[in-house]
């Protein structure tokens, strides 16, 4: 396969080898040592380039220069540049001047790869979007090519013209048109418009199939009985497509009407069949008239010869013919040679091409669902700045998106987490998950999902692992929604902020935690939080989280009342700390369930058996006994809601089999239980 081309321009020639270095492998590169040799490069070989690597700093001519030479020479639309530079402070500058990305020196051979990657794959995407659009637009052409041939036929076979007159004035409404919008913005005619207001052309003379045969063909001069009945064809043509019972809305039926009912109207308000004058006869039907005249002067008829094209001119200019439009008059006196020759033209030719380019250019840019080629450069221009402003700041920032799930951080924090600047499927991302641990998930959905668009923004506190090591984060979030009526969620930007070490955190978090009135443990939410830190901070470790209920502890209320079952539980409580390492966590979940976070090295089901015997005992004349359920790290991995969730069904398995007992969960207990009930 042919490598893709390459420019570096740099005066630097260790730059210019730095870089070559990094990149030859994959593409083929050309070095120019200024700005000059820089633009005479693109002058000669501008389309055979796929990237430019520029350089500010140049003598003879610096990287501003190039910049304006490519966007004088329209290069900058083709070529996507790269600033590389050491100096930020000319950012701004040369994005203004259309720059794609900036990699700051010096160089890291992994950004400069991706950059230039990333650089280059925006752009093919945005060819092939072009393309795209282009062959729509060319396949739509061809098929009214298409259909305008057979309806020549139809009617070069029943009015008894030449069927090249549709064509003809079908090529010569396209020219007169052209010609016009480069005279006046007085119509207000796009690319579109033209083309199809020269599609709608070829229905000119359709009300003439209403029209007696002999008449028609009839040789000389008509009588003026039946030159008014001639004459009705125009409103004839406009009813067949007022008539029309489908497609009313469509422009070209709209274009067609126009064009039917008033291609014989003239400029002065003598024509037919409503008189109208001027500019009141619609743009459309002034260039069908005057293209159907000329085209009936330079040809053969029934009833007489055909004239020159000078011949056809003068007659026309001289008001033989009616009135007409003096800019169209003037079109089409300045354009002799090029009406001659379209007339000798294949209308599928090959200018077509760039006609075709134009409109899909449009296209793109007014079409509603469709994005343009600016804008698509504009967003892109947008992701650069942030990236760059982030990258210059420090900060690790990123989007979420919904559809498809993707996460993109910017490049700083992409390479401070240790991640890919984007990520696909990231709910379900193995590395991130150990980055956030199970907040990932709580950030990016439950968490969000608490925001709305009135209230799109969101706070949380969470441990995140950063160049492996455990720190404490704030990370402000806005959600993004849509602009339905029902707004929808369609993802998310945060920033990731006051980065605090994750031991003074454990301590800070220790002295301020929440604790639980009654029995003095952790609540739920603060025994969470150190279990997620702690789970961080120890990477290596093998933990087991518990949750260890009460048996039967109503009974304990019933029986003996509330005030006696509080005692209870301060009692399991007190007994649960002591049982405990001081490293070890421990918390009140809610109601008679506590949970337990031990980190461990060997034979987890003995401690787990000694912690269960010494909480039970009899507090009073009562018999306090637990049951408890476990779930280890090593099997589940280090995700707090997936172990809590896991220590309750082993613990729902303990009090199902006759509870004063400790269960560890496994994988089989799911089946059991979902069979259960
Ligand atoms: P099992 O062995 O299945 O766990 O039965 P149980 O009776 O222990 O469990 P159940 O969930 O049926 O009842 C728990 C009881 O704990 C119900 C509630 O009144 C009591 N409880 C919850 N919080 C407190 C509290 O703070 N103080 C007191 N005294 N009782 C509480
Ligand atoms: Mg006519
Ligand atoms: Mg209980």
């Amino acid at each position: 396969m042919k490598k893709e081309k390459i420019l570096i321009a740099d005066d630097s020639e260790m730059n210019r080898s730095l870089l070559s270095d990094m990149l030859s492998e994959q593409y083929d590169i050309v070095e120019a040592e200024d700005g000059v040799e820089a633009v005479s490069i693109l002058r000669s070989s501008c389309s055979e380039l796929s990237l430019l690597l520029l350089d500010i700093m140049m003598p003879n001519m610096d990287g501003f220069g190039v910049l304006e030479a490519m966007n004088q020479n329209g290069w900058i639309q083709d070529l996507p540049v790269i600033i590389i530079s050491s100096e930020s402070g000319s950012a701004e500058r040369a994005f203004s001047l259309g720059v794609t990305d900036f990699i700051a020196r010096p160089f890291d051979p992994e950004i400069v790869r991706r950059r230039v990657v990333n650089t280059m794959l925006l752009y093919a995407k945005q060819k092939r979007l072009i393309s795209i659009v282009e062959d729509q637009v060319y396949e739509k052409e061809r098929q009214s090519d298409l259909m305008i041939d057979i309806l020549s036929h139809v009617m070069e076979f029943r009015n008894g013209e030449s069927g090249l007159h549709i064509l003809h004035v079908r090529n010569l409404t396209d020219l007169l048109l052209s010609c016009l919008v480069r005279k006046t913005d007085r119509y207000k005619l796009t690319m579109s418009d033209i083309s199809l207001i020269s599609t709608a052309s070829a229905l000119h003379d359709i009300g003439k199939m209403g029209i007696d045969e002999k008449i028609l063909n009839k040789p000389g001069k008509l009588t003026d009985e039946e030159f008014a009945i001639m004459k009705t064809h125009s409103a004839i043509g406009a009813n067949m497509i007022s008539d029309l019972p489908v497609h009313q809305q469509e422009q070209l039926v709209k274009t067609a009407y126009e064009i039917c009912r008033w291609h014989h109207e003239r400029y002065d308000g003598r024509g037919y069949p409503d008189g109208l004058k001027g500019d009141e006869i619609p743009i459309s039907a002034q260039v069908v008239s005057l293209a159907d005249v000329y085209d009936a002067l330079t040809s053969e008829r029934v009833y007489k010869p055909p004239f020159s094209h000078e011949e056809a001119v003068e007659m026309i200019v001289g008001g033989k013919c009616g009135a007409f439009n003096p800019l169209l008059l003037e079109c089409l006196t300045e354009n002799i040679e090029r009406f001659r020759s379209a007339l000798a033209e294949d209308p599928l030719e090959e200018a077509k091409r760039s006609k075709i380019r134009s409109i899909s250019e449009e296209t793109l840019k007014n079409e509603g669902g469709g994005v343009s080629k600016r804008t698509l450069k504009l967003l892109d221009r947008e992701r650069v700045k942030n990236s760059f402003y982030a990258t210059m700041t420090e900060s690790i920032q990123f989007e979420y998106g919904v559809n498809p799930p993707m996460m993109n951080f910017s490049v700083w924090g992409a390479k401070k987490l240790g991640v890919d600047e984007i990520i696909m499927d990231p709910l379900n991302n193995e590395k991130l998950l150990g980055i956030f641990g199970s907040g990932t998930r709580e950030m990016l959905s439950d968490g969000v999902r608490s925001t709305s668009p009135d209230n799109p923004e969101l706070k949380l506190d969470l441990p995140l692992k950063i160049e492996g090591e455990p720190r404490w984060c704030r990370i402000v979030i806005r959600s993004l929604w849509s602009d339905d009526a029902e707004p929808q969620f369609e993802g998310a930007m945060g920033i990731v902020q006051d980065i605090h070490d994750a031991h003074q955190k454990m301590q800070e978090l220790e002295k301020k935690a929440a604790r639980d009135q009654l029995t003095g443990l952790l609540n739920r939410e603060s025994a969470r939080q150190q279990i997620e830190l702690k789970m961080l901070d120890h990477s290596d470790g093998n933990f087991a989280l518990a949750i260890i209920d009460i048996d039967d502890f109503k009974k304990a209320n019933d029986v003996y009342g509330h005030m006696f079952g509080d005692e209870v539980l301060k009692f399991v409580a007190a007994k649960l700390r002591d049982s405990i390492r001081q490293t070890d966590i421990s918390g009140r979940y809610g109601g008679e369930e506590f949970l337990m976070f031990l980190e461990y090295k060997t034979d987890i089901e003995k401690t787990v058996d000694r912690i269960r015997r010494s909480i039970c005992g009899t507090y009073e004349h009562y018999n306090v006994s637990v049951t408890v359920g476990v779930a280890l790290s090593c099997e589940l991995g280090r995700d707090y809601e997936k172990l809590l969730h896991a220590a309750d069904e082993a613990l729902y398995y303990g009090k199902r089999n006759g509870k004063a007992q400790y269960c560890f969960y496994n994988d089989s207990m799911k089946d059991i239980l979902t069979d259960e009930t």
